[in-house]
């Protein structure tokens, strides 16, 4: 019997023997069939090494070692050497898009591998959206670039010359550092009380990241020490309990620190849409200082965030991304199982996707960019045909760090003031002090989903378009409520914040509101990114009980060794342990499972 790992020649040399030690005609059809089509197989394994495609080769070589020739598997071997690897990726948001970008730029994509970037929703983006309100350019997602420094996200804008635009949009410009900030009974506090307070919160907020040494006048043991802190919202109450016994020496008295206090929650209301934690109780003290920023300023993008996003699909052919195919399962095989490749599968493909609607896909390699939401509700919501599953499901270290790492949810909701409303000229950034829910100064009017809300301000200066921000249980509760009822609460809320008791909120740039009516706010249009069942929520934070490791574990792929090696590979903002939670980060994960992929197939720029 003849196997197909000799050498062409020596099977030259025993077809010879054969022929003078004398052979049927059919016989002699057969052998020269056969050694015609080793010919091919020599052939065509040649050009594959000579492509650098040492690791599909050596599968096929092992093929050969283990199985014996027969022409049914010569046709199979050929069919496995032409081939190309197909790469799947899931989601086309940033991560996913970048990976695409960054396979199609690396290498001539077309001959050596098919890559399609598989998209449930009807749009490309994911979590950037940039849209319009009231004739203004909005953000419903990503907003701002964070840092511009060494920012991948800053450099395509750039590129792109998306850093200016004709058409006003969201740069919420330079009176940021001009608030006013009033109380929930319409009396402005004088920045005397609220700026020491802030500063506290900022240097503490700093401390706990890493970015100084001590809090207040260089006392490392007094507050702001975070050993034995657990949470950012137990160190940061510490942090303040610090500050009042430290001051109560000189003036503080009873209303005085409840006013101090509702001071210091409005900036923690602040910090929970930056982490998108409910609960400051629940953000990892020791994860906050492996977080890191980007250098310099943080902007947002003129011409609007979905422009870095057709800026990566740009150079991919049409029909790469295939938009409204949802995936619904992502069969695999663990290492244990692999050489037991199912029957239907194409090709012996190890991966094979399910779609919603009925139809699947195989594929080698599939890299899953979708939320870390997502991945939480595939684990625990086994009873929901909707939702993402792995069949066989994930190794328990992997569920265990993505049911650990927290994921938020992180509203804005944008209102646009009538025209017919003239009683102010421009309208100022205000920041909402509430009071306790035990004082007395609590105003019964203003609905629960608005008190921890820190902020309202018009997008850009002189803008008619209002944005407030919304966190955790007020951000859901938002997604329930109509139009009606929101325009309702808001108007009402507003109405008492701006009911100086004085005549007239006087702001330090000169600004001025009138007392004179209702603020009249005619439409509103809120984000639902908790309902939304592609996200789930807004982006990812490290909760209590997780740890950075957490994400390191996320991002690994699965398998890394056996004979189809790297069938999943994990990408998305979530999966990047110091730039979580932004765009960069999705960024940068899509770059890195890419070239995973390229230095697995040999071929890096
Ligand atoms: C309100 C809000 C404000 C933000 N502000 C900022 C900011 O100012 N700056 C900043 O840097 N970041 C910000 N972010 C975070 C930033 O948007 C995200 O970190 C980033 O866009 C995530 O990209 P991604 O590719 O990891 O995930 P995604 O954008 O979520 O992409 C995943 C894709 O997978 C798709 N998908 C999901 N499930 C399936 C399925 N079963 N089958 C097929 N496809 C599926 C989704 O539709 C989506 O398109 C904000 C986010 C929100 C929500």
């Amino acid at each position: 019997m003849w196997v197909a790992g000799g050498s062409f020649k020596w099977k030259l040399m025993e077809f010879k023997r054969d022929l003078w030690s004398g052979m049927s005609f059919l016989a002699i059809q057969i052998r020269l069939s056969e050694l015609f089509l080793t010919l091919c197989v020599h052939l065509v394994a040649i050009s594959s090494i000579s492509q650098s495609f040492s690791n599909t080769h050596k599968r096929n070589f092992i093929f050969f070692k283990t199985h014996k020739f027969s022409f049914k598997k010569l046709n199979l071997y050929c069919k496995m050497v032409v081939k190309k690897p197909r790469i799947v990726i899931i989601g086309a948001g940033m991560a996913g898009l970048t990976a695409a970008n960054k396979l199609y730029k690396s290498v001539a994509v077309k001959e050596r591998f098919e890559v399609c970037v598989i998209e449930g929703g009807n749009r490309i983006g994911g979590r950037i959206n940039t849209s319009e309100f009231g004739g203004d350019r909005v953000e419903l997602g990503a907003t701002w670039i964070h840092g511009i420094g060494n920012s991948p996200v800053y450099k395509i804008a750039q590129e792109t010359n998306s850093m200016d635009s004709n058409k006003p949009w969201e740069c919420m410009d330079g009176f940021l550092d001009d608030p006013i900030t009033i109380d929930e009974n319409g009396y402005v506090l004088d920045p005397c009380l609220v700026n020491p307070v802030s500063v506290l919160f900022k240097e503490l907020m700093d401390f706990a990241q890493g970015k100084r040494k001590s809090v207040g006048n260089g006392n490392e043991n007094g507050n702001g020490n975070g050993n034995g802190n657990e949470s950012v919202g137990s160190f940061l109450r510490k942090g303040l309990e610090d500050y009042w016994e430290m001051v109560s020496r000189k003036e503080v008295n009873g209303n005085g620190k409840m006013l101090e206090e509702a001071i210091f929650a409005m900036q923690e209301n602040t910090q929970r849409t930056y982490t998108s934690a409910n609960d400051l109780y629940n953000l990892d003290y020791n994860a906050e200082s492996e977080y890191v920023m980007c250098p310099g300023e943080e902007v947002t993008i003129a011409k609007g965030y979905s422009r870095i996003i057709e800026s990566l699909a740009s150079i991919l052919p049409s029909g790469v991304i295939q938009l409204g195919k949802k995936v619904c399962e992502i069969e695999w095989h663990p290492e244990s199982e692999v050489g037991m490749i199912k029957n239907g599968h194409d090709d012996a493909r190890p991966v094979k996707l399910h779609f919603l609607d009925g139809t699947s896909l195989s594929a080698d390699h599939v890299i899953v960019t979708v939320s870390l939401g997502v991945l939480k509700a595939g684990i625990h919501d086994s009873d929901d045909l909707g939702m993402l599953k792995f069949n066989p499901p994930l190794p328990d270290y992997k569920n265990e760090a993505i049911s650990r790492l927290g994921y938020g949810v992180v509203n804005k909701l944008f209102m646009q003031i009538s025209p017919d409303f003239s009683d102010f000229d421009q309208f100022p950034f205000l920041q909402l002090v509430f009071h306790r829910s035990d004082s007395e100064a609590k105003n019964p009017k203003i609905p629960w989903w608005i008190r921890r809300t820190a902020s309202v301000s018009p997008i850009y200066r002189k803008s008619r378009v209002l944005l407030s921000w919304f966190a955790g249980d007020e951000a859901l509760k938002l997604e329930t409520l109509s139009d009606e009822v929101i325009l309702d609460e808001v108007s009402t809320t507003l109405s008492a914040f701006l009911s100086n008791p004085s005549d007239s909120h006087e702001q330090s740039n000169g600004n001025v509101i009138k007392n004179s009516s209702k603020l009249n706010l005619v439409k509103v249009l809120k984000t639902k990114w908790a309902s939304d069942p592609l996200f789930l929520g807004s982006y990812s934070y490290i909760a209590v009980g997780s740890s950075g490791c957490d994400m390191d574990t996320l991002a690994e792929p699965l398998t890394k060794s056996g004979s189809h090696p790297l069938q999943i590979l994990f990408a998305g903002e979530a999966t990047h342990r110091t730039h979580y939670s932004t765009t960069h980060g999705a960024y940068f994960s899509g770059i890195r499972e890419a070239n995973r992929l390229l230095e697995h197939y040999e071929c890096m720029n």
